[in-house]
């Protein structure tokens, strides 16, 4: 079953198509599940309205993220029996902003909600930060501080699943600057976000896009995937984090594979914040 539980339409400031071309898009390859996930970065809900700014990346949050939560419920009734559609949002930095976060996650039109952590406070998302003009114990102090913050954010736990775990990874690799990280570092703190997720109901998912990207690897990669199995975890779900529709499902074969070597047997998928179990 080719299920897709993490994709943004152009309600998101980094996407590009709407959201009744990704449903149509996941029609074509056979999607049977689809959720769409589009952007609430928290710390950004009060920027300005989108016909003031240049920068499509610059306008409040507040102007866009309940429009897509309302197109995507729109589509659920339309395509109701043809393709089983998920209204969901991938809430980043919610404690940088929990007031907004609360705005988004008392929506009870939302089936799902990924936990993602793009930015620490007071930093620019990871994607952003010059690598390549730090010292290691500025990478190495960055990512302390990723993990903590991550770890604080599943303590808050408002959410279904914690979204790419060992995110900034992704940009440190493409950027050359991956023989500064020892990961052993972070053995722990890996540990204590899953204890917290698993005490918490909560789960992850295997985020694919890595598999497109320079590091090669989902996202987190299987180890952590495996880890988290062993220590208890059951709730898992498997997204392309696909941006445009051509990356819809892209990788989720691969991500199936890999939660398979990890021990698991279902993946879950997200009624109305309920999880429910589909074998894989
Ligand atoms: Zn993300
Ligand atoms: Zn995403």
């Amino acid at each position: 079953m080719l299920i897709d539980l993490h994709t943004h339409s152009a309600f998101s400031p980094d996407a590009v198509d709407g959201v009744q071309t990704m449903i149509e898009e996941a029609l074509g390859r056979g999607v049977e599940v689809l959720a769409i996930t589009d952007h609430c970065d928290c710390n950004f809900w009060e920027l300005p309205a989108p016909d003031t700014v240049r920068d499509r990346e610059m306008y409040g949050v507040k102007y866009y993220a309940k429009a897509s939560i309302s197109r995507v419920d729109d589509m659920k009734k339309i395509y109701a029996g043809r393709i089983n559609l998920l209204c969901g949002t991938e809430l980043g930095q919610p404690l940088q902003n929990p007031d907004a976060a609360e705005k988004i996650v008392s929506d009870k039109r939302l089936d799902f909600i990924i936990g993602s952590h793009h930015m620490n406070r007071g930093k620019d998302d990871f994607y952003w930060l010059e690598y390549g003009k730090m010292d290691s114990s500025e990478i190495v102090s960055l990512l302390d501080d990723y993990f903590e913050e991550v770890l604080e954010m599943c303590r808050w736990g408002s959410f279904d699943v914690l979204g790419h775990l060992t995110y900034p990874l992704r940009y440190i690799t493409e950027r050359g600057r991956i023989e500064d990280v020892d990961m052993k570092r972070y053995e722990e703190p890996i540990r204590e976000i899953f204890r917290t997720l698993i005490h918490n109901g909560k789960g992850i998912e295997i985020n694919t896009s890595g598999l497109r990207q320079p590091i090669g690897k989902t996202l987190p990669e299987l180890d952590y995937v495996k880890l988290y199995r062993e220590m208890g975890g059951s709730i898992l779900t498997v997204g392309s984090d696909a941006h445009k529709k051509g990356d819809i499902g892209a990788g989720i074969e691969e991500g199936i594979k890999i939660a398979k070597q990890a021990g698991f047997t279902h993946l879950t998928c997200f009624e109305k914040r309920s999880p429910n179990f589909i074998s894989i």
